[in-house]
């Protein structure tokens, strides 16, 4: 039988409180050290397997260090003195790459295994975990006129094979790390996040960013068509990334939510059809539009419930899908010319 655990106060977080974000080459974690930096906290350890030129975001002041996290050793090494600890470390991509790659989704459960424990051992506060709208049942998900997903969708639980499971399964180190250990640990599950400084090419993007690309690229080339991936129907909600940065600092920091996984992403459902059109709106570009129906294409449609976290934390993510897209498409079409002028970008 399961024993609830009072939740301690914590001492009030310090700006010097060193705080550690994993995955922090990437979009989000770049992303999210540049937000506490900018609130002024002065400790700010980012650790990314990645070599240090190809982070999309190296913020000056911030602690970078290129380490692998789903080795034990350097999770100890990544952990050492940290109050809070950021988990967002995995090998993820949009469709094409997690259909494709479900071992290496699998195996970011090496990452959260080790950090995890790593951060228990080496005494830290709280501990934020990343997880995402794939550990839900895929069966609620077979209509574009999907009803939102609430948090108890997951189980009975079918999650998206490979990278959604291993998600579930590292929630529930989460839990289980509180149950019995006593770690604070939070759990959001993120809905497609898009914005500037993240993926645009290369294979691992999401729709937003390779729309965005694509039109780019149609009227760089003088082409007037696109070809997208399906048949345009599926539907989606997007989370512009300022949306997203606040949001995991605010559950973070939330007695009521600790090990309690939530929701973090928009309820404004769309078409991958009326998403394009919204990139053609901003490009001032109508294209002719082809449908490849052999592309990976994921689930029919998905939304966030978005009940829970106006109940708990009186705020949702609320950037309109029009305004963030805009803020996008411009810095997709910077880094764009930029390589073709053959400067180095990050993709
Ligand atoms: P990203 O791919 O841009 O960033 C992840 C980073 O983790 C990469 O820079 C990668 O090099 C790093 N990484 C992978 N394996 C590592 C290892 N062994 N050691 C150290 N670093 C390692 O992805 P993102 O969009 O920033 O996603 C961050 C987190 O949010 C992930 O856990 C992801 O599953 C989750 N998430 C993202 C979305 C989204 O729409 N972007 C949606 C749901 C969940």
């Amino acid at each position: 039988m399961e024993t609830k655990r009072l939740v301690e106060k914590d001492p009030p977080l310090k700006k010097n409180d060193l705080i550690l974000i994993t995955g922090a080459g990437g979009f989000i974690g770049g992303n999210l050290a540049l937000y506490f930096t900018k609130k002024g906290f002065t400790r700010v350890r980012a650790v990314d397997k990645k070599p240090l030129y190809e982070w999309y975001l190296k913020v000056p002041g911030v602690e970078s260090l290129c380490l692998d996290v789903s080795q034990e050793n350097n999770c100890r090494h990544a952990c050492e003195g940290a109050v809070e600890v950021y988990q967002l470390a995995a090998d993820m991509g949009g469709m094409g790459f997690i259909e494709r790659f479900r071992v290496e989704c699998l195996r970011s459960i090496l990452i959260n295994t080790h950090m995890i424990e790593a951060a228990y051992q080496s005494g830290v506060r709280r501990y934020f975990y990343s997880s995402s709208a794939c550990a839900y049942n895929t069966d609620l998900q077979q209509d574009p006129n999907v009803r939102a997903l609430k948090e108890s969708d997951a189980y009975p639980a079918m999650a998206e094979r490979g990278y959604g499971w291993e998600k579930l399964v590292s929630e529930m180190f989460c839990q289980e790390y509180w149950a019995e250990r006593g770690l604070k640990t939070t759990i959001a599950r993120f809905h497609n996040v898009y914005g500037p400084h993240g993926t645009w090419d290369g294979g691992r993007e999401k729709a937003p960013a390779a729309l965005c690309r694509k039109v780019i690229e149609a009227i760089d080339s003088g082409r007037k068509s696109i070809t997208l991936w399906g048949d345009g129907t599926p539907t989606r909600s997007f989370m512009y990334i300022d949306d997203c940065v606040k949001g995991i600092d605010t559950i973070m920091h939330c007695d009521d939510l600790i090990a309690t996984p939530i929701n973090l992403g928009s309820s404004e459902l769309v078409s991958v059809n009326e998403l394009l059109s919204k990139v053609e709106k901003i490009a001032g570009v109508k294209l002719k539009r082809h449908y490849d129906l052999t592309a990976p294409r994921g689930v029919a449609g998905r939304n966030s419930d978005n009940t829970f976290i106006k109940k708990v934390l009186g705020w949702e993510p609320n950037t309109p899908l029009d305004k963030g897209l805009a803020a996008t498409y411009r810095w997709i079409h910077e880094q764009y010319h930029n390589r073709k002028k053959g400067r180095r970008v990050v993709e």
